[in-house]
């Protein structure tokens, strides 16, 4: 029994640190399949043991807490979750305890969206009000970052007088795939998944950085409405769409448990090729009095069940292992395999990780392993299965790129080269340098750049700013004409110009990304400062600590270090940080938005305020201080005016900012 006991408080606790990476640090470091699968374990003690039952337990709570950086928002609907299915016969199970009750369910089988669920809410076909789910109960005010989702409607095309929808936003995989290339680029920690990245860019402070992202939406259910009654959820679905929005794709109604099912399949086969990530299907009963009739626990609805496809791992061979060099010099191993097909997509290639995963996993080229993918786009090698009889796979010493000896730092699983000329990271360090966060050289785009490494041309960072219109028109490259070659000096010229807070980050120090360097530009001022500052005197800067002050200081006490800077300094480069303009005439003020206005986009408008130093607000209070209202203003305008608040056209905004 005490086994028993704590097993159940290892799982709670387990379970509990895991809901926490993945809800509000949105970094989960296991698969959703085991954070499932132990939370099922837990269900069954539960209920075997009800002596150790307790309300706090992770199986009665939804999602995750709202965190204070945003304001609370009180769910009126409770946003519930899901009850799930891991079989067939789970799903038989569920319509089991639905013909207890109802005679004949007819279910509309949708794809489950690997996103984040939000509400919105509209009064008078206006949007008013967009939220999380938080924990059900408590979501929080996401307006904002959702007014930049193109499909999120302003405005509706009909004008019901109130209505709360709740969908889910998620980030399609071709966005994913650009969030994360350049946060490589920039030295950031990617993103694991799509629903991170999603949920990392809606909870963001600035909406630019949402707007960004690429974020989409699906809207999936009705919470509240008035001025319409409708009697199925197939019935609401179509309503939606007339409304304006994108609503959940291919919803299909079903006449029995066994159709169902076969439409999951048909789901689960196509899921590699849809543009987005689903990590299951959802099965609700249509009819809405039968929904209501069912009723719900704390927890779920009783009239849907979730079916989550299984993560799919295959057995295949591993062909070899290829190395690749990051620009920090850091070599990666990949594995090329024989083909398999895995969860709706071909499979020829996965991650190895570092040689330490090698030689834990003692993989060797010829091995017949298992690849796993669950909700990672990346696939991974999980283990061998039958091994080839070859010695286990070891790095090579030298780079695969430069041919100089490769090292391993002290403490670090990586393996690195360290030769600042070496090819591989020459190109990724210049891209890199010329990236719009970076110095923003437009004219050196990524195929440029290669094309200029490879014959020649640039040799090193600095021949960047020695690049003239001859040295490129002699070089007699393909497609580089009159126009081509002085767009690129212009735009090299151009970046002289930048703040210095650009050319650190650019210098791809690291672990010195964007944010780091314009603190320490604003706080030295100069990059002769910044060169003679030592560990103690960084250390002073508010948010750094001793691994990026180490890494600023042996950045600049090596020798290619000093002769680049020179050298930048001597074709003009900028090495001053700009005196920042700060106008703050909003500064305590708030604003709130109403009505469409005759130009500017809502998410413009809030963005023109907060760059003054004010601030937006959802709803109309006796804090306000401007209403900013445009053409069919509905009840704000109205509490406004009974509140006697300033209301403001566009026209006066415009003229306040002048
Ligand atoms: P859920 O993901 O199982 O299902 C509920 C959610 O599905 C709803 O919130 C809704 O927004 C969404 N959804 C998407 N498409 C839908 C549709 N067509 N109709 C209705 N709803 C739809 O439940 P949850 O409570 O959001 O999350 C629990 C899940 O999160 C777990 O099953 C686990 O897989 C994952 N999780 C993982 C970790 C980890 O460490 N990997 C930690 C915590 C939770």
């Amino acid at each position: 029994m005490e086994n028993i006991k704590s097993e159940i408080e290892n799982l709670r606790k387990t379970l509990q640190y895991h809901s926490n990476r993945y809800y509000n640090d949105d970094a989960p470091e296991i698969e959703d399949y085991e954070y499932d699968m132990m939370m099922r374990r837990l269900k069954e003690l539960e209920e075997q043991h009800p002596e150790f039952d307790s309300p706090d337990s992770p199986t009665k709570r939804v999602g995750g807490k709202a965190d204070n950086s945003f304001e609370s928002v009180i769910h009126t609907v409770r946003m519930e979750s899901l009850q799930d299915a891991f079989s067939k016969e789970e799903l038989y199970d569920f319509e089991k305890r639905v013909l207890e009750t109802e005679k004949k369910p007819r279910y509309c089988v949708e794809p489950k969206i690997d996103g984040l669920s939000v509400s919105l809410e509209y009064e008078n076909g206006v949007f008013v009000r967009g939220s999380t789910r938080g924990d059900g109960d408590v979501g929080e005010d996401v307006s904002g970052n959702l007014r930049v989702i193109h499909n999120v409607p302003l405005m509706l095309k009909k004008q019901i007088p109130y209505l709360e929808v709740r969908g889910e936003v998620y980030m399609p995989k071709k966005s994913f795939a650009r969030v994360v290339d350049r946060q490589l680029l920039n030295g950031e920690k990617p993103f694991k998944n799509p629903r991170n990245a999603a949920a990392g860019s809606l909870r963001q402070k600035d909406s630019s950085v949402t707007a960004g992202r690429g974020l989409d939406i699906f809207v999936f259910n009705i919470q509240q409405i008035t001025g319409a009654t409708l009697k199925s959820h197939k019935e609401s679905l179509d309503f939606l769409k007339e409304l304006g929005f994108n609503t959940i794709p291919g919803y299909t109604l079903a006449n029995s448990m066994d159709e169902a099912a076969e439409l999951i399949e048909k789901i689960g086969e196509k899921r590699g090729e849809l543009e987005f990530d689903i990590d299951g299907a959802v099965i609700k009963i249509d009819d809405f009095e039968m929904r209501s009739s069912l009723g719900s626990t704390s927890k779920f609805p009783k009239w849907a069940v979730a079916y989550k496809y299984p993560p799919e791992e295959k057995q295949t061979k591993l062909l070899d292992i290829e190395i690749a060099v990051g620009r920090t010099g850091v070599l990666t191993p990949t594995a090329v395999l024989e083909p398999v097909h895995l969860a709706g997509t071909t499979v020829s290639r996965a991650t190895l990780h570092n040689q330490d995963f090698i030689n834990e996993k003692g993989i060797a080229i010829g091995d017949t392993v298992t690849v796993r993918k669950a909700g990672d786009i990346i696939p991974e090698v999980l283990c061998v299965n039958e091994k080839s009889g070859q010695e286990i796979f070891r790095y090579p010493e030298i780079c695969p790129s430069c041919g100089s000896e490769v090292v391993r730092e002290n403490g670090e699983s990586a393996i690195r080269c360290i030769n600042p000329d070496c090819p591989a990271q020459l190109l990724r360090n210049l891209i890199h340098f010329c990236s719009r966060d970076a110095m923003d050289i437009e004219g050196l785009g990524p195929a440029i750049l290669e094309n200029f490494v490879e014959n020649g041309l640039i040799k090193r960072t600095e021949d960047i700013y020695a690049l003239t219109y001859d040295k490129i028109e002699s070089a007699q490259l393909e497609g580089f004409k009159k126009k081509s070659i002085n767009n690129i000096i212009s735009s090299v010229e151009k970046s002289k110009d930048n703040d210095l807070a650009k050319l650190i980050f650019a210098l791809g120090i690291r672990h010195i990304g964007a944010k780091a360097g314009k603190l320490l530009a604003e706080h030295f001022k100069t990059m002769e400062k910044i060169m003679n500052a030592d560990v103690s005197d960084i250390l002073e800067i508010d948010g750094f600590g001793e691994i990026m002050a180490v890494s600023v200081v042996d950045f600049f006490k090596n020798e290619d270090s000093k002769i680049l800077i020179g050298s930048l300094r001597e074709n003009g480069v900028n090495m001053n940080a700009k005196a920042v303009v700060n106008d703050n005439r909003f500064a305590g003020k708030i604003f709130v938005l109403t009505g469409t206005l005759p130009t500017l986009k809502r998410a413009e408008a809030s963005k023109m305020i907060e760059s003054f130093g004010g601030k937006t607000s959802s709803s109309v209070s006796k804090k306000t201080s401007y209403v900013l209202a445009g053409e069919e203003a509905g009840s704000k305008l109205d509490k406004a005016n009974a509140l006697g608040i300033e209301v403001i056209s566009e026209e006066k905004f415009m003229e306040m900012i002048k």
